[in-house]
């Protein structure tokens, strides 16, 4: 297989985000392990990270740089990733700078002729250039097989137009299971009247699905069988799963990671399942009264906690109840900035997590088979909620009622805080999440190793574009 692969080339195109470039380093690693050839289309922004990354591991990635056109939507230079807006409106903006993005990709196109061009759902347009090129696009949402129905049933069948108040539930039609939603846990733009560049955004991300060559799932298929079944048989839609992602690179990742930082000395001390980890990830930005709540929170929970918080140091921090990091010293451990997020949820003192539902935190809470307390805000994070805390049931939802990307968004109690995290890290139910999420931690293991669930899809896709290639005469 490998021999036979040793030409073939895949190109990598992701939303320039944390949670979109992180897992896309791994396939492209993963690619490249298999004999490929992978090249990673970024900015000269995030190029240094990427870089970083690889250049650590060995592995040979091509990386070719682009620009997006900031100033030209008005957005400041050199404002080239998601990392650097910071409101609704330069959001808006910087996703029509991204739509502009189409002659640059298509120079790569031209020059490097790839064989099949992997392009984030936030690119749809990127389908038709590559087409145009006579190149195959697979598509990547980063998400789960759940969200991906989910997502694709409520554009189809709009159910949210059948219910008269935002807060009224609606079944989500044609799904394995009875999930239910309202108007407030989706994003503003599925209300009446509303037209923006995200409305315009997802539905041409929908209807690229249909011209493209399929879709790649960082996910595996014993935690999500029946919707991937239903994803690729009921839906139509051709995917292959590949995940998870990181486990696969689990321990360049480790190498990687900042071994020697303080918070996993300080979980060398704690005892097996004592400490709740609690990080919305790579975009969070609660105001100062949600911190607050978190704060009460944590600390009426009378649980151990690492939490990781988006602030640097000052002499006033206002987001803190009076006296708590002298109180909390020993227990609990504020950490600003960036975590090595894996090594903390791979440590055993670590008994719980309580997450944004994000699909590379959930990915990775399941592989450390660590139960959630589910806290989703935006994007496909109500979706996957639901996943964790209703089909695996390995979480409990904190009772986040609001989609939101503003900073003063909906504010969740301390008591809710602390309800959830009890419950999530001692008694019977917690006990019962934490063995199932153990059972599925395996799974994924085992889904990735050769002959594994994971490890076969990647063969038949390899094989699928070798064919492919040849049948284009480009072999
Ligand atoms: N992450 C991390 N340290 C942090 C925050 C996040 O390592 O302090 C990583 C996390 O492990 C995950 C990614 O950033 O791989 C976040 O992706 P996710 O899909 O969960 O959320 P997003 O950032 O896209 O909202």
């Amino acid at each position: 297989m490998e021999a036979q692969n040793h030409q073939r080339n895949i190109a990598f195109f992701p939303l320039m985000a944390q949670g979109h470039v992180i897992p896309t380093i791994h396939m492209a690693k993963l690619f490249v392990s298999r004999g490929l050839k992978a090249t990673i289309i970024t900015t000269t922004v995030d190029a240094p990270f990427i870089l970083k990354k690889i250049e650590t591991s060995g592995t040979h990635i091509n990386i070719f740089t682009i620009k997006v056109p900031a100033v030209e939507v008005g957005l400041p230079e050199h404002c080239e990733n998601v990392h650097s807006v910071t409101s609704p409106e330069m959001q808006e903006k910087f996703c029509k700078a991204t739509t502009l993005l189409g002659p640059q990709l298509e120079l790569f196109l031209k020059q490097w002729r790839p064989d099949c061009l992997v392009a984030d759902m936030f690119f749809p347009w990127a389908t038709d250039v590559a087409s145009k090129q006579g190149i195959p696009t697979l598509i990547f949402h980063g998400t789960s097989y759940f969200a991906l129905c989910a997502m694709l049933c409520v554009y189809l069948y709009k159910p949210h137009n059948q219910v008269s108040s935002d807060s009224e539930p609606f079944v989500i039609p044609n799904l394995p299971h009875k999930i239910e939603l309202d108007r407030k846990k989706i994003p503003d733009f599925y209300k009446d009247g509303v037209e923006n560049e995200f409305k315009k955004l997802y539905e041409e991300s929908m209807e690229a699905l249909k011209r493209s060559y399929g879709v790649l799932v960082n996910s595996f298929y014993e935690l999500e069988h029946s919707y991937s079944d239903h994803y690729i048989n009921v839906l139509g839609i051709k995917a292959w799963h590949i995940g998870p992602l990181w486990l696969c690179n689990e321990d360049e990742d480790h190498k990687l990671s900042t071994d020697d930082h303080e918070c996993m000395k300080w979980l060398d001390k704690k005892k097996s399942n004592s400490v709740i980890y609690v990080c919305f990830g790579s975009l969070s930005n609660f105001g100062d009264a949600q911190l607050l709540e978190i704060a009460i929170g944590l600390e009426a929970s009378g649980h151990q906690f690492i939490w990781v918080v988006n602030k640097q140091k000052n002499i006033e921090e206002t987001w803190l109840p009076k006296g708590f990091e002298e109180r909390i010293e020993g227990k609990g451990m504020i950490v600003r900035g960036w975590a090595p997020q894996v090594m903390i949820l791979s440590h055993e003192a670590v008994g719980g997590f309580v997450t944004h539902c994000g699909w590379n935190s959930t990915l990775e809470a399941v592989c450390c088979g660590v139960p959630m307390v589910t806290w989703p805000l935006l994007a496909d994070q109500f979706y996957n909620e639901k996943l964790i805390t209703q089909v695996l049931e390995i979480g409990i939802g904190v009772g986040a009622q609001e989609w939101t990307s503003r900073v003063d968004g909906e504010i969740v109690k301390s008591e809710n805080i602390e309800k959830a995290v009890t419950k999530a890290m001692g008694g019977e139910e917690a006990e019962e999440m934490r063995s199932r999420a153990g059972g599925y931690a395996e799974m994924a293991r085992r889904a990735i190793e050769e002959g594994g669930s994971s490890y076969s899809d990647l063969d038949k896709l390899i094989e699928e574009l070798r064919s492919h290639a040849i049948s284009r005469g480009t072999n």
